[in-house]
């Protein structure tokens, strides 16, 4: 993932950054690239790929007492040596790294393009150096802060002036940054890994804030420049606990982060004038996606349960036949391409062997297959006719939970796009937006049931089998919460059509086979209720997942967790949250090694 370090005091500071991106690369990036100021001018050096290719071209004698570097994930225009941090004005005396993703930067760039700065780039963080520099007059800082207003999006960014020696100036809105507080020197970086090594002092930015460092001192601001006063925090942890921030297990982090990564995976990708999504890395024209008259998904384990769901909402909302297939199934039946049918290999590696063998398997066939990949450059992205990248960052724990969150945004972001093409109005469209729209917060607000949450995990953690029930849309939701439980808590589970459980699993009730029924107040909420009681009646336990203040559920399962009312299509979301809670805290309880369970490997590299 992205990586920003920052540099001033007495070192040569060339060295200091090389060292600071080594320590963020296990992060995962695509180019890397520093800049250094000495005796007023300023030496860039960037390149695509691995940082060690970057230092190979680095001068030995790169001087400088000061400088930013950044290890980039790009989001805007491709992965090359151009488009790498750090960016410049047309004078080449503003250097900015940037982390996020600036969604105005069309507006910006045209304007300043009128104004008669030439830009060399493809990504949206080159707008940064340019409005700097059409407002600078002596002060880095004031014409930073006159710049931050007209940005739209997010941004953790770090900028120096070839004339303003020593000084850095970096904000913050919606990517980490902090200041690491040195011996006359200080740091500003994303991540505490890069600076951990230099100094344990450290003042953590919050949205909206300036800091401007020198080896001297440092002082923050917001961006109306009221002074902020910081707390300098000592940092105590180990590198390993560090880049947990703060949470006990990788797990347990990024099911925190699902509302950013949520967000991350709409970013730039809503189209408000005209009510759809724009999925430009599909690689196809309106008139190629008109033309296709069914989908057909391939991937395994969790991508697996996402692309089910997708099926089921394609169908629904974009009447597009839809089907999700096991890709190492797939593989080997000699599969029938059909003309008119696209194609998705979701992976979250972007490398798991049975998606990509499958692929190549389709593509040989004259298929068109796109890929719904997290890790940039990964083979699948690389090989595929296009796709989307989920944007999640990178996804530590073995057990998949912000990155199959964020599969389902881009297949809701497909379908709409779809469906605006189809069937769907621009009402339609509007309301599918603003439902897409609420659910970062929505999200959040499951989070304040982790404490219940974790007494259920307690008082349910002596069972060796359960149940995840669903219907419609919540059934692939029902099959990814047992397989969530099984792969961190080794516990036996199964999911199944809620519909499907007098077809034979409803042998297995007894008062030691918890059943997890998910209600959401939707079309099938009443059958979901039947079946309810159906384990009820054959003295089963139930824990449902139901809309809160639904006594009728209330009233009939053993325990409930509530999730907020949400528009029909979203509930998914709400009930995915708790289940990836449920399966983190059993194993917790049992003592399981959560982030590294016994037998899996986080990317499926073999067959
Ligand atoms: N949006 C910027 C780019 O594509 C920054 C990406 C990043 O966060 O590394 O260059």
């Amino acid at each position: 993932m992205c990586g920003i370090i920052g540099y001033c005091g007495p070192r040569p500071a060339a060295a200091l950054l090389a060292e600071g991106l080594k320590r963020l690369e296990h992060k995962g990036y695509d180019s890397a690239g520093l800049a250094t100021a000495d005796g007023g001018t300023l030496t860039v050096v960037k390149r695509k790929g691995k940082i060690a290719g970057l230092l190979e071209i680095l001068p030995p004698d790169l001087g400088g007492s000061y400088g930013i570097a950044h290890t980039r994930w790009a989001t805007h225009g491709e992965v090359s040596d151009i488009n790498a941090h750090p960016h410049v004005n047309c004078a080449g005396d503003i250097a900015v790294v940037h982390n996020g993703i600036i969604e105005n930067f069309t507006a910006l760039k045209e304007k300043l393009q009128s104004e008669g700065h030439v830009f060399r780039s493809e990504t949206d963080t080159e707008v940064i150096p340019h409005l700097i520099s059409s407002f600078y007059e002596g002060d880095l800082e004031g014409a930073v802060k006159k710049t931050l207003p007209l940005l739209t999006g997010t941004y953790g960014l770090v900028c120096v002036h070839a004339r303003e020696p020593d000084r850095l100036v970096g904000a913050r809105n919606g990517s980490p940054m902090l200041l690491g507080v040195g011996d006359d020197e200080m740091f500003i970086a994303s991540d505490l890994t890069a600076i951990v090594t230099h100094t344990k002092q450290v003042v953590y930015l919050e949205d909206g804030e300036v800091v401007v460092a020198t080896p001297r001192g440092y002082h923050t601001t917001d961006m109306r420049n009221r002074v902020v006063d910081k707390k300098v925090e000592f940092v105590g942890w180990e590198l390993e606990a560090i880049e947990k921030e703060g949470f006990s297990h990788f797990m347990e982090k990024e099911i925190f982060e699902q509302p950013q990564s949520i967000l991350r995976a709409m970013q730039g990708r809503i189209d408000h004038e005209n009510s759809t999504a724009r999925l430009g890395g599909l690689n196809m024209t309106n008139r190629e996606l008109l033309d296709v008259e069914r989908v057909k998904i391939i991937a395994a384990g969790t991508s697996y349960h996402a692309g089910l769901l997708a099926s089921y909402l394609m169908e629904m909302v974009a009447r597009v036949p839809c089907s999700a297939e096991l890709a190492s199934e797939l593989r080997y039946r000699n599969p029938i391409v059909e003309r008119d049918a696209l194609y998705f290999a979701v992976s979250q590696s972007g490398e798991t062997v049975d998606t990509l063998y499958a692929m190549r398997e389709l593509q040989r066939k004259g298929a068109r297959v796109l890929g719904i990949c997290n890790a940039v450059g990964s083979t699948i992205p690389r090989e595929s006719d296009g796709g989307v990248y989920i944007h999640s960052g990178p996804e530590i724990a073995i057990a998949s939970t912000k990155a199959f969150t964020s599969q389902m945004t881009v297949f809701y972001l497909f379908t709409l796009l779809v469906a605006r093409m189809r069937n769907m109005s621009i009402e339609g469209g509007k309301e599918f937006i603003e439902n897409l729209g609420r659910l970062p917060d929505l999200v959040q607000t499951v989070f304040g049931q982790k404490e219940h949450i974790r007494r259920l995990a307690k008082k349910y953690c002596r069972y060796k089998d359960f149940l995840f029930l669903g219907r419609g849309l919540n059934y692939p939701v029902a099959l990814e919460g047992a397989l969530k439980l099984k792969e961190v808590s080794y516990v036996h589970a199964e999911g199944y059509s809620a519909a499907e459980l007098k077809h034979g699993p409803i042998a297995l009730i007894n008062d030691e086979t918890p059943c997890v029924f998910l209600v959401p107040d939707d079309a099938l909420r009443g059958k979901v209720v039947s079946n309810m009681k159906e384990v009820k009646a054959r003295s089963g336990r139930v824990i449902a997942v139901c809309v809160e203040g639904d006594q009728e559920v209330m009233d009939v399962a053993d325990d409930v967790i509530p999730i907020p009312k949400v528009g029909e299509l979203m509930y998914p979301f709400m009930m995915v949250v708790p289940l990836q809670l449920f399966a983190y805290h059993t194993a917790l309880e049992l003592g399981r090694d959560v982030d590294q369970p016994r037998n899996l490997t986080k990317s499926v590299t073999v067959e």
